[in-house]
């Protein structure tokens, strides 16, 4: 691990304390939080609106109209984030129309590598002092980022670190766009080894539940997919949504039309055992999950992603491997294991070597395709369920 040199205005002595008095205690074991605690708004920022209602907040400033698309291709194009490049504006009207519409919402507080740079953990601070992490991860083939969409999460699974530190708040559409952009602008400025190139892969799988904070999240995927210079123009099959399982958020995220990957975090076949490894499945069963997931997968024509952290002696036996693979046999699917990855306080470690391998076969005896995930990430606590925002670096 390395700790990049500090910039200017970032500083890297934050406090344990000072940053733990930001976040809420720990809830106690199977409690649900859905409603976010109210807080103030971040300030209102070009990557929460459409063109349209960008043209128009540019109009009811006075403005020509077209001054909103050349704030948007400074944006989500050219990936300009000093004013002072953006040239084809009059410095006064430049002026007013960055504090209008791209305030600064997110400093970055820490930066964490791994994996000789290809992999970086950014811990960002928002405009109220809110915390959380995004984590861009350098592939031969791809750059994906992993993305948050709440500071915390209020869904408490006991084996990850966000769920034990509960629900801060919901992050603002922007606020989600921009930890995109601004791994777009590393990869675009040749900031990460392997020299310049783009963000092409983005997973929610950061801090928080996304199908919790939909609206957002929703408009996010717009901003984030929407061509170039209107949006940052990825690919929607580039992009994956990740949920513990709420069904009725599931249903709905299927009549959007939109064609992004939804991976659905299992993680047990069985009722009994996933109710108190998720809790939110002592309101969706594993049936009524499954059946969202097949759904979604009829209507996108996506094949559907399975997540189960593999955890030594409690999910991992070979009838669970087969109970899996029955229900899931036959449908477009893909089931990723992550080996479970240690969370400060937890009881759990990741399976035996052996165990998991027989729980491949297990699967694969099935015809169900298995892949297990690598652990990315994992000595910069950036891997899969370590995201705390607790620097206590
Ligand atoms: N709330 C969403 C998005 C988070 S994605 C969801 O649960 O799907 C993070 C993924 O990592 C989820 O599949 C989560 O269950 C998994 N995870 C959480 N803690 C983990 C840990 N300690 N080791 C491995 N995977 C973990």
């Amino acid at each position: 691990m390395t700790l990049p040199a500090a910039g200017p205005g970032i500083p890297l002595d934050l406090g344990y304390w000072s940053v733990m008095s930001e976040n809420p205690s720990p809830p106690p074991p199977g409690q649900l939080t859905f409603a976010a605690p109210r807080r103030a708004k971040p300030p209102r920022h070009l990557a929460d609106l459409s063109t349209a209602e960008r043209r128009e907040v540019v109009a009811g400033l006075g403005e020509k109209p077209f001054r909103a698309d050349q704030l948007s291709r400074h944006y989500f194009a050219r990936l300009t984030d000093d004013p002072a490049d953006m040239t084809d504006l009059p410095a006064p009207l430049r002026d007013k129309l960055v504090d209008e519409l791209l305030p600064t919402l997110l400093t970055p507080i820490n930066e964490q590598t791994a994996d000789r740079g290809m992999t970086r953990k950014t811990l960002w601070k928002a405009f109220d002092g809110v915390l959380f992490e995004s984590v861009l991860m350098r592939y031969p083939d791809r750059t994906t980022m992993c993305v948050s969409s709440q500071a915390g999460c209020g869904m408490n699974c006991p084996f990850c670190a966000t769920g034990q530190a509960g629900l801060t708040r919901n992050l603002s559409t922007a606020e989600i766009v921009e930890q995109v952009a601004a791994g777009a602008r590393s990869m675009a400025r040749g900031q990460v080894p392997g020299g310049p190139g783009r963000v092409s892969n983005i997973v929610f799988m950061g801090m928080g539940e996304p199908l919790a904070n939909r609206a957002n999240v929703l408009r996010a995927l717009h901003r984030i997919t929407d061509p170039s210079p209107g949006g940052l123009g990825i690919s929607q099959r580039s992009v994956t949504v990740s949920t513990v399982g709420l069904v009725p958020a599931i249903e709905k995220l299927g009549e959007e039309g939109l064609s992004v990957r939804l991976a659905v975090s299992l993680h047990a076949p069985d009722d009994e055992l996933r109710d108190t490894l998720v809790p939110i499945n002592n309101r969706w069963k594993v049936k009524e999950v499954l059946d969202a997931a097949w759904a979604y997968s009829k209507k996108t024509g996506r094949r559907v992603s399975i997540e189960y952290a593999m955890i030594k002696d409690i999910n991992d036996q070979a009838w669970r491997a087969d109970m899996l693979g029955k229900l899931l046999k036959g449908h477009l699917v893909h089931v990723n294991l992550i080996p479970l990855n240690p969370t400060p306080g937890s009881k759990w470690t990741a399976s035996r070597p052996e165990d998991e391998r027989a729980f491949v076969r297990g699967l694969e005896a099935h015809g169900v395709a298995v892949t297990v995930r690598d652990t990315r990430g994992r000595e910069i606590d950036g891997a899969c369920g370590q995201l705390a925002a607790a620097s206590k670096d």
